[in-house]
């Protein structure tokens, strides 16, 4: 009887859901209102003459719309440890560090218990559309999460990845075990100091319970297919520690190795299955579900800069379904997935009008002016106004702007998302890409997807050959006159210089956007330059960022590497074999 009651209602979790989003403006209204409540004291604001007013109308007009570096010296001043309000009403005890990965420097954004509760309500919510599809009874889950090391900022604030501050929460275990969605591996794994001896302990943890396992996740895709990658490579030492019970060797901290020992008992029989079932594989095509026979689904982020990874994550699932997690970031959730039969690729997030008070800048409308000058073409933008979240129209693209309970008032998150329809009053938004991360030189606007639509296009001339691009990045060379696009590509084996040749006019000709096409023409930017890097780079590439303290659950292959990424430009230059020019043009 007790257990039963821990298992999470989730019809009553729907219930609520439906109650919130029949009437999302009003519910809109009613969050700014305790936003504004809750932290109107906080010098933030009381700077901006708000005077205790908590209507959309006077929030808009006193408070700017802002980004984190407008933020950065009151957040840095939490960290210091400054005890009067600045951001909120209550003191805030613990720092989220995003990953950083896209723009090259980690952020500081604050954290705090009510971040946590929506963190959990997206979890729940998902989980309730997602268990009426893919029911999973009493099992476990093989989840590849990593935590961050926790520093303590000069104020004495923890300071953690937001993954991190998420999973040592005591509220998150417990939901863990109410949604039947417990990590089969032990917290001395999860926790541990190295990713690669965690990754390898938690692949064996899979295998020992690998009847049990119900699902298998990770925060983002990425860290799922790098997990079967190494499975890949160590599956073998896999084995053998599995049939005498040893652990092996390279798993050096007595922490870790104490919680495995507590586990690993010698299996012959369960060591022989394997290298069976390992053995029978075709290119490891398959081998989820050959591993794990009761696993139901397969679940993490798989939209935006994830997509690449789809494919081969498809590889290794054959039929079991994949199912795109939840939409937020380090500074606040957005959106729950409450249609989780959907392909990763169609996959939208309802955004939960409770958790945050939301507004979006419109993109289509921006007034764009191209102006033909003597040749030289300049090109003016301005920014309309935002709307609110009721407001938006299917079909139209829009940034996302947050205001939440976490101390951020009109962010600008940077994120560029799509409205795909509504669920009752509340838009289902699909994720489109980084606002930011654009390749541009001229009047040319290269978008994160318009680049990895490019790859996809260009990756099909070497999928001929069974081989498969690991990873891609890019950046655009200015140092040549016109500048030009450089596309990294790590790739799965040997390419001939002509088909290499052949991707790179692929890669040229696949860029859609009307600037790009346009320059091209007129030879105003230059031919796309392909530079085939070492096996091995992105792995390096991931290890100096996990060397900032950053965790692979948060990590994001960065797509465009600015100039204020120099060392992972560096990284790339460093390990390029070989390099070829479009002439497709
Ligand atoms: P971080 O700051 O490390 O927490 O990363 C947050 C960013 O990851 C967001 O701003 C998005 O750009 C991206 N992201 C988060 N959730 C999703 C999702 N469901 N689909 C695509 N991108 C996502």
């Amino acid at each position: 009887m007790l257990e039963k009651k821990e298992i999470l209602d989730v019809e009553k979790v729907i219930r609520d859901f439906e109650v919130i989003t029949k009437d999302a403006e009003n519910v809109q209204r009613e969050t700014l209102k305790m936003i504004l409540e809750e932290n109107g004291c906080a010098e933030y604001l009381q700077n901006l003459g708000l005077n205790g007013r908590t209507d959309p109308e006077s929030f808009k007009a006193c408070v700017p719309l802002v980004t984190h570096k407008d933020l950065e010296p009151c957040i840095q001043r939490v960290a210091d440890g400054v005890f009067s309000p600045i951001l909120t009403g209550k003191p805030i005890t613990t720092i989220s560090i995003s990953s950083g990965t896209t723009q090259g420097k980690p952020k500081f954004v604050p954290f705090n218990d009510e971040l946590m509760e929506t963190t959990l309500q997206i979890f729940r919510t998902s989980f309730a559309f997602r268990n009426k599809e893919f029911p999973i009874e009493n099992g476990r889950a093989l989840q590849f999460i990593y935590s961050s090391k926790q520093i303590k900022t000069k104020g004495g604030l923890f300071a953690g990845t937001a993954t991190s501050n998420v999973f040592r929460n005591s509220q998150f275990r417990k939901a863990m075990k109410a949604m039947q969605s417990e990590c089969c591996s032990p917290d001395e794994v999860i926790f541990g100091p190295d990713f690669h001896q965690s990754l390898y302990c938690h692949l064996l943890c899979g295998l020992i319970f690998h009847e049990e396992i119900r699902l298998v996740s990770s925060t983002f895709a990425y860290s799922i297919v790098l997990a079967f990658r190494t499975f890949e490579q160590v599956w073998e030492e896999l084995c053998d520690d599995i049939r005498e019970g040893v652990l092996t060797s390279r798993i050096t901290f007595p922490s870790v190795r104490s919680a495995m020992a507590k586990l690993l008992k010698p299996n012959p029989e369960l060591a022989d299955l394997i290298e069976k079932k390992c053995s029978g594989l075709s290119n490891w095509y398959g081998l989820i579900p050959e591993l794990f026979p009761n696993v139901k689904y397969i679940y993490g982020i798989m939209t935006g800069c994830m997509e690449p990874y789809l494919k081969k994550l498809r590889h290794y699932a054959a039929d079991v379904p994949l199912i795109s997690a939840d939409y937020g970031s380090s500074e606040g959730w957005i959106g729950a997935n409450i249609n989780p039969s959907l392909p990763p690729e169609s996959a939208t997030y309802a955004v939960l009008p409770n958790i945050g008070y939301f507004e979006v800048i419109p993109l289509k409308e921006n007034v764009e002016e191209h102006m033909q000058d003597n040749g030289n073409v300049s090109f003016l933008s301005m920014e309309p106004k935002p709307v609110d979240l009721t407001e938006v129209r299917v079909g139209e693209e829009y940034e996302v702007i947050i205001t939440n309970f976490g101390g951020l008032y009109r962010y600008k998150l940077g994120d560029v998302v799509k409205v795909m329809g509504f669920h009752n009053s509340t838009p289902e938004l699909k994720f489109v890409c980084r606002r930011n991360v654009m390749l541009a030189i001229n009047i040319d606007k290269s978008t994160e997807q318009d680049l990895q639509l490019a790859v996809e296009e260009a990756a099909k001339l070497i999928a001929k050959e069974k081989l498969e691009v690991i990873d891609f990045s890019s950046n655009v060379d200015v140092s040549t006159d016109p500048g030009h696009y450089v596309i990294f590509w790590e790739i799965s084996g040997e390419v001939s210089d002509e088909v290499l040749t052949e991707c790179c006019n692929c890669l040229d000709r696949s860029f859609v956007d009307g600037g790009y096409v346009s320059s091209r023409k007129v030879d105003a930017i230059g031919p796309l330059e392909l530079r085939v890097v070492r096996r091995g780079t992105f792995q390096k590439i991931l290890d100096h960022y996990l060397g900032l303290g950053a965790a692979l659950s948060q990590f994001k292959t960065p797509r465009c590497v600015g100039p204020a990424n120099n060392k992972i430009l560096q990284i790339l230059c460093d390990n390029v074999t070989k390099n070829y020019f479009s002439t497709a043009f």
